[in-house]
């Protein structure tokens, strides 16, 4: 991780030393870097330049309203997938000409806003949501763009929660019925046919699949006389979380952009991972060690799986460093939160320097899929965001209070 390095032997982001961030910040706490979130979309610019895509950012990996807008200001556009993303988008003085819109389950509702907000396209997941599109665009007299969202059966070595490119899960068209549709525009008389999108999964950090995705698309294309404008190819570029290889960008854009530079096709890519991942951590504070009845050593932090679930969900590993350095001999610690789960842990038999109540430790790599999968379980209102940027700490997100816990709930009269 490029900005969070140990400096006189303490954790720091950029310059800032995660000591003086935890005076004044209460924890757990999301922090993470404008340089790094820069540098990270900087590097797929430059490595895909030859081909000039539309870069939209994937806001399913962070929504901040600041980060959203840091990426948009630099010349992203926004995939999102819910009316609640398009919103958010909108708010950020996106331009709706580079959102583009993905989701197995867009609602009439959700399909009618966008399409009034002239989006650019529809990555159409369906054929019964082709048949809604066209039918919502047809009482709103408009001509909406879409692009048919392919599955092209290609799968990558990742948790099987994170693939989408096989044909046995949820998303897109297999090749058969897209064909079908591309021969008959005029069946979808309110819609325009003007793209492929494919996105076969996330944290791929090998080229081959995205290799083999875009070749069999290409092929279909060639084969069966389609002209398309656009082609998009989602996200997915893997991170290095632990001591795993993840291709660089230059790495993924040797494989792709041979693939695809000589066709008079607009390119669209969805990265989110690779923008965020590394560009932010959670900070949280050991409450206490505990032995267990075997002998095992528990450190139990103040975050939980409600504030960053991805351990809990794919067993997903994260680094996690003291924030104050230290040579101490290392002891096995399971990491675990507060929430009444077993599944409620960040790190399982980890090595780590002897860790006492009371110090502070990151979770590394925690930018991508953190916050926007936090939830309120157990009562537990979200964290703060924080963003560093011109070696100072601003808040981009108050930590939730236990008054937003009940927003909107009511006690019955009768139970008065
Ligand atoms: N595009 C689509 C359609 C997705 O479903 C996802 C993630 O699941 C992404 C883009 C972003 O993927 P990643 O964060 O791996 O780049």
């Amino acid at each position: 991780m490029r900005e969070f390095n140990y400096k006189n032997g303490t954790l720091c982001c950029g310059d800032i030393s995660l000591t003086e961030v935890v005076k004044e910040y209460p924890t757990p706490v999301y922090l993470y870097s404008y340089d790094a979130i820069m540098w990270h979309f900087r590097k797929i610019q430059e490595a895909f330049k030859e081909v000039d895509p539309l870069i939209c950012f994937s806001m399913k990996s962070n929504s901040n309203l600041s980060i959203c807008k840091a990426l948009v200001n630099a010349g992203a556009g926004l995939d999102i997938v819910s009316g609640g993303e398009l919103y958010k988008a909108l708010k950020v003085g996106c331009s709706p000409k580079k959102i583009v819109y993905a989701s197995v389950g867009k609602t009439e509702e959700e399909v009618k806003i966008a399409v009034g907000k002239g989006i650019l396209f529809f990555n159409v997941e369906s054929l019964p949501e082709l048949i809604m599109i066209d039918t919502i665009a047809g009482r709103l007299k408009k001509k909406v763009k879409v692009a048919l969202r392919i599955n092209p059966d290609v799968k990558a070595d990742t948790h099987d929660y994170i693939t989408t490119g096989t044909k046995e899960k949820k998303f897109g068209i297999d090749f058969k019925t897209a064909e079908d549709i591309f021969d008959n525009p005029n069946k979808y008389p309110h819609v325009l046919l003007k793209g492929i999108h494919v996105h076969i999964g996330s944290q791929i950090t090998d080229t081959a699949p995205f290799s083999t995705c875009i070749r069999k698309i290409l092929d279909f294309v060639d084969n069966s006389n389609i002209e398309i404008e656009w082609l998009n190819l989602g996200g997915g570029f893997g991170i290095v979380y632990g001591d795993e290889k993840a291709a660089t960008a230059e790495e993924f854009a040797k494989a792709i952009v041979p693939l695809v530079k000589n066709r008079s096709l607009k390119l669209i890519l969805e990265p989110g991972r690779f923008i965020m991942g590394n560009s932010g951590i959670l900070v949280s504070k050991v409450i206490y060690v505990k032995i267990g009845s075997t002998g095992k050593k528990f450190a139990i932090v103040d975050a939980g799986m409600n504030d960053l679930l991805r351990p809990s969900l794919y067993n997903a590993y994260h680094k996690i460093l003291p924030i104050v350095e230290r040579q101490s001999k290392k002891e096995k610690y399971d990491i675990v939160g507060p929430i009444c789960e077993s599944g409620d842990y960040f790190a399982l038999d980890r090595e780590l320097p002897e860790l006492i109540a009371g110090e502070y430790i990151a979770v590394m790599s925690a930018g991508a899929y953190g916050f926007t999968m936090a939830s309120n379980y157990n009562s537990r209102p979200r964290p703060a965001e924080l963003l560093a940027a011109n070696g100072e700490i601003r808040v981009i997100r108050s930590a939730e209070t236990y008054r937003d816990l009940i927003r909107g709930e009511k006690i019955l009269k009768e139970m008065k």
